[in-house]
């Protein structure tokens, strides 16, 4: 039988005039909204469970801003363009930037389609194969100054379960493998996919695990995300957060002050708030550095030290993140 979280996986809203139908939006309260059945390049999607947490007829919801298209994504500028971070791939699917880690694209599928995604031209070409994933292991068995291992996309946990454990069944033969990390924003938005199984697949791990969250906004945060993240915590597996500084959802001190305490409320470290990536279509949500700045200073104020993400923004080509707080 198919798993809950397959089914609400699976259910989903893939196009623009649904989502407006759905969420009571009109036409004269945001023109910017794309009303036409269009076909568009990065097809919104949001499972329809996930719906309830956007308020009806709300145009400036914080959530709905996030996945709705926008004309604005048309528009070109200058310096966007379709792979800002230039991301260098040594073997299909596999990035090893840093000396003692490297970052597995595992997937190019996710549950949502965010539309400032930095990935989001490149995701679905880039991810790795069988194949490839041979060679990725041979790699990593034979490079020992390699103790963590990243699993992103897409989202890493849109796999299932019969695949995740084949990957993590490799990993775990490898004895220099001390970490595994793995980014996601599934269990935010379906937090069924924390299944009974594969808290079993995670139990079998000689490493530890560190699951990555990226939640932009409180609203995004449920009861049921709450029960899964004690699942987790109680296998002694670390979660962090990290967001994205999006203009008209979260660039504001007493939302990001918010989500600090209401990640820190139901287990989640506040990890890294990025400055968005330039992908072309995304101007509508940039935050300038001087902005987030003055934004950070504020959080400050209200914050002890370890609530507070760390500001960070990423370059073309660069080697590493640049820490800006
Ligand atoms: S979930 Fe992550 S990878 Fe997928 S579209 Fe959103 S930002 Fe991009």
């Amino acid at each position: 039988m198919k798993e809950l979280w397959l089914k609400q996986l699976s259910n989903n809203i893939n196009n623009n005039i649904d989502l407006i139908k759905i969420t009571k939006i009109k036409q004269k309260d945001n023109p910017q909204f794309l009303y036409k059945k269009k076909n568009i390049f990065f097809n919104v999607k949001i499972p329809i469970i996930f719906l309830k947490k956007i308020e009806k007829k709300n145009p400036k919801d914080p959530i709905l801003l996030q996945f709705i298209f926008n004309k604005k994504e048309l528009i070109q500028y200058k310096k966007y363009n379709k792979n800002p971070l230039n991301e260098k791939f040594i073997i299909p699917g596999m990035i090893h930037k840093y000396k003692n880690r490297v970052l597995i694209l595992l997937t190019g599928i996710c549950a949502v389609h965010c539309r400032y995604c930095f990935r989001k031209n490149t995701k679905k070409i880039n991810s790795i194969t069988i194949c490839n994933w041979k060679i990725i292991i041979k790699y990593i068995k034979k490079n020992f100054e390699i103790n963590e291992i990243i699993f992103s996309g897409g989202d890493p946990l849109v796999l299932n379960d019969k695949k995740i454990n084949f990957f993590i069944n490799d990993i775990n033969k490898i004895p220099h493998i001390k970490i595994l990390r793995i980014h996601t924003r599934i269990i935010c938005i379906l937090p069924q996919r924390i299944s009974k199984n594969l808290l079993k697949i995670f139990s079998k791990c000689k490493f530890h695990i560190v699951i990555v969250t990226h939640i932009n906004h409180s609203n995004e945060i449920s009861e049921e995300l709450f029960e899964k993240i004690n699942f987790l915590k109680k296998r002694r597996i670390t979660i962090l957060n990290q967001s994205v500084l999006l203009k008209n959802i979260n660039d504001n001190y007493k939302i990001l002050v918010n989500l600090s305490n209401n990640l820190f409320n139901i287990g989640i470290l506040p990890y890294y708030l990025h400055l968005l990536d330039k992908i072309e279509g995304s101007k509508h949500f940039y935050v300038s550095e001087n902005k987030a700045k003055k934004i950070m200073k504020k959080i400050l104020l209200f914050l002890p030290g370890f609530l507070v993400p760390r500001l960070t923004k990423d370059i073309y080509g660069g080697k590493n993140k640049k820490f800006i707080i």
